[in-house]
């Protein structure tokens, strides 16, 4: 049975880059189904929602999604926040698909590897950070306001099912890379992080292959910068990784170059994901074919390899991908004098050219 993607363009660049991702996805040869929707800003105008009920079935029917990315101005002042593409888009995709675990691997692409604003980064790096996406402060209660309004308060809650679940999946990672782990927290203040370090100890009991250990997150935030190089995969709770996600991702370089996945629940072999660029929409380039579309592309080859169980076929879409580097094809936002500059579509075109002869 062929497995079925859902694909939602979303707004602003998000169509082109998408287009290309697909583009890519079919010349790997790949029997799979293809089935867009609206969603985001695109569907406020067109269905009034930003997340219609039939594209919840689409992706609920699926077995990934491939998305764009979402918002834009024409949609910033719309109120309650809530009805925004963001918010009602794509926090809710991510809350009713059950997606609990953030993927965002960094690694160095070799054409590229002077693109990195560190010196320290200028060397091969490939690494993983797995973020817990739908625990923690962001979304504990009680939250508010209180003494009229001048003092703020939020939660950090996590169950051990919470914490169990995604480090398992960033253990069954780690065995499928370089067996190294290192696990992010604040134990030496936080009561949820002495739970997680707890969890996270009992879980790596059933993987003595991985080599474990824990760092506090100021000295990961630091570890990262001077020597990025000794990190495999990093599992961490909801807000470290959004921080040390950002900052391990630009270490390698550019925004138009990194990919992400947002996991469920493994089912065997193969996990459901949504599968999407770091990027944004990015309204100041969108319809001009000056949209990186590589982030989008390697978030197609993520897919491959987390919900298809297809590493081969994701190794093959980032070969071509570094091959059309190698070329010295580049889009604006990586562009440097002696490569070539080429729009959205010439790079798309580029990387499936380089599929279908690999
Ligand atoms: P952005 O990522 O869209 O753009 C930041 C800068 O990077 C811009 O200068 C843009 O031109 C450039 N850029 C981004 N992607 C690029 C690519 N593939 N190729 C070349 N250049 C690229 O962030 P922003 O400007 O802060 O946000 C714009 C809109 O996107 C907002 O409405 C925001 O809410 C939304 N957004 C959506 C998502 C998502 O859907 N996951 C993520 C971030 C931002």
């Amino acid at each position: 049975m062929p497995y079925k993607v859902a694909v939602l363009p979303g707004d602003g660049i998000g169509p082109e880059v998408i287009h290309e991702a697909v583009k890519v996805v079919r010349a790997t040869g790949a029997n799979l189904t293809f089935e867009e929707a609206l969603f985001g800003g695109a569907a406020i105008d067109g269905a009034g929602e930003p997340l219609p009920a039939s594209t919840l079935a689409l992706c609920q029917s699926s077995h990934a999604v491939l998305m764009g990315a979402v918002g834009g101005p024409k949609w910033d002042n719309i109120t309650p926040p809530e009805h925004r593409p963001e918010i009602g888009g794509l926090l809710r995709l991510r809350k009713e698909l059950g997606l609990f675990a953030n993927v965002r691997p960094a690694k160095t692409l070799t054409p590229l590897i002077h693109a990195s604003p560190l010196t320290e980064g200028r060397s091969m790096i490939d690494r993983v950070v797995m973020r817990e996406l739908t625990g923690g402060i962001y979304f504990g209660q009680p939250r508010g306001r209180r003494d009229d309004g001048n003092t703020a308060f939020e939660t950090s809650v996590y169950t051990r099912h919470e914490i169990e679940r995604i480090a398992r999946q960033a253990f069954d990672i780690a065995m499928a890379r370089r067996r190294n782990l290192v696990s992010v927290d604040k134990a030496n203040v936080l009561e949820t992080s002495r739970l997680w370090r707890e969890v996270v100890n009992e879980i790596a009991a059933d993987y003595p292959q991985v080599s474990m250990s824990h760092m506090l997150v100021d000295n990961c935030a630091m570890q990262l910068v001077r020597d990025p190089s000794q990190f495999d995969v990093i599992l961490t709770e909801n807000m470290f990784g959004d921080i040390l996600s950002d900052e391990a991702s630009m270490i390698t370089g550019s925004l138009g170059l990194l990919p992400s996945a947002s996991l469920g629940e493994s089912k065997g072999e193969s996990v459901f994901g949504l599968y999407e660029p770091v990027h944004g929409s990015a309204p100041d380039i969108a319809g001009q074919g000056r949209a990186n579309p590589l982030a989008a592309i390697l978030s197609a080859a993520m897919m491959f390899q987390y919900s298809f169980g297809d590493g081969a076929t994701a190794a093959r879409i980032e070969s071509a991908v570094e091959s059309a580097l190698n070329d010295g094809l580049r889009t604006a936002d990586i562009f440097e004098s002696g490569t070539r500059l080429v729009s959205t579509s010439e790079m798309g075109d580029a990387v499936a050219e380089r599929l279908a002869s690999a």
